[in-house]
């Protein structure tokens, strides 16, 4: 049909850290912080994305500065809904479009909430909207057969929820959204830093620390010995007041880190133990797939399989994983309506 020329499929990956836009035949086109910025005085919108999160911890009063996302639920519905709107507008160029639109959504929000997400992308154009829960988008993007009758299982780490879920027949078998994931990764990091060093760092750097040298196991070498990483924290010292730079390890990291890789396990551990017995004999079988960017913590994959003796990959396009699921999810709509219909047990 002719007007089908200037269709477009979209699919949106709408993560607490970072917002993706896949289109078919182009890729990923957006890949950007799930920040906005706007002026108080007149509600107008300073900035969205990476411009916007710069200004985390340093915008004077009269912006906001938001993260309109937060441990997987839409915070801020208008500020989201502003935000998505300039995303996709920066994404397509054309004017007069009709998109088919999947989005990948946390999957602690509620049914309101994803009508609401519609709503918003529908009124950027979208005759089609389809909702899809994460963990499913990261196992289709992760390269899992989420149809086949043999279970897999995926892991998907973001910035405020940690998604496990066990996959097959098209639908979830069991699955876990822990409100623990990679923010709350950099608040332990934070907490550590004041506690052993007396060191008040903020939450970018936090981040940029666990980035850097954070890891679940610390690396040995042949014989043994600890391979040492270090790098430069700077803050302010607790007592002084004053400005204040140290060194630290990745030895301190996997200390800081600790409990929290811990969280994870159990919740991965928990997620199994949930399934049915030949469910989790497919699982011991296949092993299990870590996404997001909390999937890319140095030797948590390595820690889960000592601690649940399953065989477990990062996703090589771990930060890709749900954006990618969502645009192949496209190929076959009839299929992708069952998909976007199965609910969570
Ligand atoms: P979301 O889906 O919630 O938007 P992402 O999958 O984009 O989240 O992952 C964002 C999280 O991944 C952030 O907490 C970020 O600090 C973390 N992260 C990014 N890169 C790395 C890395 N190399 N090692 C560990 N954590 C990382
Ligand atoms: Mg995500």
């Amino acid at each position: 049909m002719a007007f089908n020329f200037f269709t477009k499929d979209m699919g949106i990956d709408l993560g607490t850290a970072n917002t993706l836009i896949y289109i078919k035949d182009q890729g990923i086109v957006l890949n950007e912080p799930t920040v906005i910025a706007v002026d108080n005085r007149n509600g107008n919108v300073v900035a969205t994305g990476a411009p916007a999160k710069e200004m985390i911890g340093k915008a004077p009063a009269v912006l906001s500065v938001v993260r309109p996302l937060k441990d997987g639920v839409i915070s801020d519905f208008d500020m989201t809904a502003e935000m998505l709107k300039q995303f996709i507008t920066r994404a397509v160029n054309e004017k007069k479009l009709s998109l088919r639109v999947v989005v990948g959504v946390p999957s602690g929000v509620t049914e309101v909430e994803k009508r609401a997400v519609e709503e918003v992308v529908r009124q950027m154009g979208a005759k089609e909207v389809y909702i899809l829960d994460e963990p499913m988008a990261a196992a289709i993007g992760a390269g899992l057969d989420v149809d086949s009758s043999s279970a897999s299982m995926v892991a998907d780490i973001g910035g405020g929820t940690s998604d496990i879920a066990i996959v097959a027949l098209g639908g979830i078998v069991t699955s876990t959204s822990l409100r623990y994931a990679g923010d709350r990764f950099n608040d332990a990091v934070l907490q550590y830093m004041r506690k052993k060093y007396g060191l008040l760092i903020g939450e970018k750097t936090a981040e940029n620390l666990k980035i850097e040298i954070g890891c679940a196991i610390v690396d040995k070498d042949e014989k043994g010995k600890p391979i040492l990483e270090t790098a430069h924290a700077s803050g302010r010292d607790a007592v002084s007041g004053l400005p204040k730079t140290i060194e630290v390890t990745n030895q301190d990291m996997e200390e800081a880190l600790r409990e929290s890789m811990d969280m994870v396990v159990d919740a991965i551990k928990g997620t199994i133990e949930k399934a049915p017995p030949e469910v989790a004999a497919d699982i011991a079988e296949h092993g299990m797939v870590l996404s997001g960017g909390g999937g890319l913590i140095k030797n948590l994959d390595k820690l889960i399989e000592q601690k649940t003796g399953m065989e477990v990959s990062v996703a090589e396009n771990a930060f890709e994983a749900v954006a990618l699921g969502t645009g192949k999810s496209l190929e076959d709509v009839e299929k992708l309506k069952l998909y976007a219909k199965a609910k969570y047990r």
